[in-house]
């Protein structure tokens, strides 16, 4: 999985993403991260990005002609790199997919709300390219012209699409293969089935007087599998009910949720 992220501050996405287990898949080759400055485009002599906004307001755009050309170079980059691919004898896929246009998601309070099926479906391109916009925004003809998809992270407005640029790329990047240490533990967690996960514990088996749930301490697996289901189904339905009516349980849980209901 490749990440290429458009910005004005390369530093902040570098360091948030060489950390902890990205930063692992980063140095292992898992993960490959490029970010591409774009004050480096602008064409103006004192580079800069921003502009006043026509109709008036207050706060400045970011304007269209830096980020065309951020992103028409990351577009060649990733060209260039897929024919030297090529040339090193990669695999059919990587080659048919050199004249397919890479995704790229805009970072924006007005987009579709990130969640983890999202993270799924953007987990299965090999490039990703991500635009972060800053002050107010960025001139609307360049995101007609080069964003495939607009993504928000939540109903609130932060000060630039970076933070949530390292929200989704760590997101994504823990579902590659290899990422995680135990690939399980990305297949059974939270929104897997619209469930939220059950409780988890570690030692000590007493903490400050209180106990792990005996079940968890049986060695008895189906008791174990039962009793987590039960928890992630009570869990989602005390904080979010919403997420429980898309789940699909067995007869045995709807009655189990009803019994807890009533
Ligand atoms: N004027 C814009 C509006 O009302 O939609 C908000 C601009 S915001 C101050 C600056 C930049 O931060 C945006 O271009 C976007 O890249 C990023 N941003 C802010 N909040 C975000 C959110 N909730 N999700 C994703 N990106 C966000």
């Amino acid at each position: 999985m490749n990440f290429y992220v458009l910005t004005l501050f390369p530093d902040m996405i570098e360091q948030g993403l060489n950390t902890s287990i990205t930063g692992r898949a980063l140095e292992k080759g898992l993960l490959t991260l490029k970010t591409v400055d774009i004050r480096d485009f602008s064409e103006d002599k004192h580079k800069r990005v921003d502009d006043y906004s026509y109709g008036g307001g207050a706060g400045m755009i970011m304007a269209p002609g830096p980020v065309y050309r951020a992103h028409q170079y990351v577009e060649q980059y990733i060209n260039a790199r897929k024919r030297a691919a090529e040339n090193t004898g990669a695999g059919i896929e990587e080659v048919q997919s050199i004249n397919k246009k890479t995704r790229v998601i805009y970072l924006t309070p007005q987009g579709n709300v990130f969640n983890q099926s999202m993270a799924l479906k953007f987990a299965g391109e090999e490039d990703l390219i991500f635009l972060c916009g800053h002050y107010e925004g960025i001139d609307e003809r360049v995101l007609e012209m080069i964003v495939t998809d607009c993504v928000s992270i939540g109903d609130y407005v932060l000060t630039g699409g970076e933070l949530p640029a390292m929200v989704m790329m760590d997101a994504i990047a823990r579902l590659v293969p290899g990422v995680l240490n135990n690939d399980a533990s990305a297949e059974f967690e939270s929104f897997q089935d619209n469930l939220l996960e059950y409780p988890q514990y570690t030692r000590p088996e007493v903490f400050m007087g209180k106990a792990v749930p005996e079940v968890l301490l049986s060695g008895h697996h189906a008791k174990i599998e039962e009793w987590r289901k039960e928890q992630s189904i009570l869990r989602t339905a005390k904080t979010r009910p919403d997420l429980l009516e898309k789940a699909e349980l067995t007869k045995e849980e709807l009655k189990f949720l009803r019994d807890y209901l009533e």
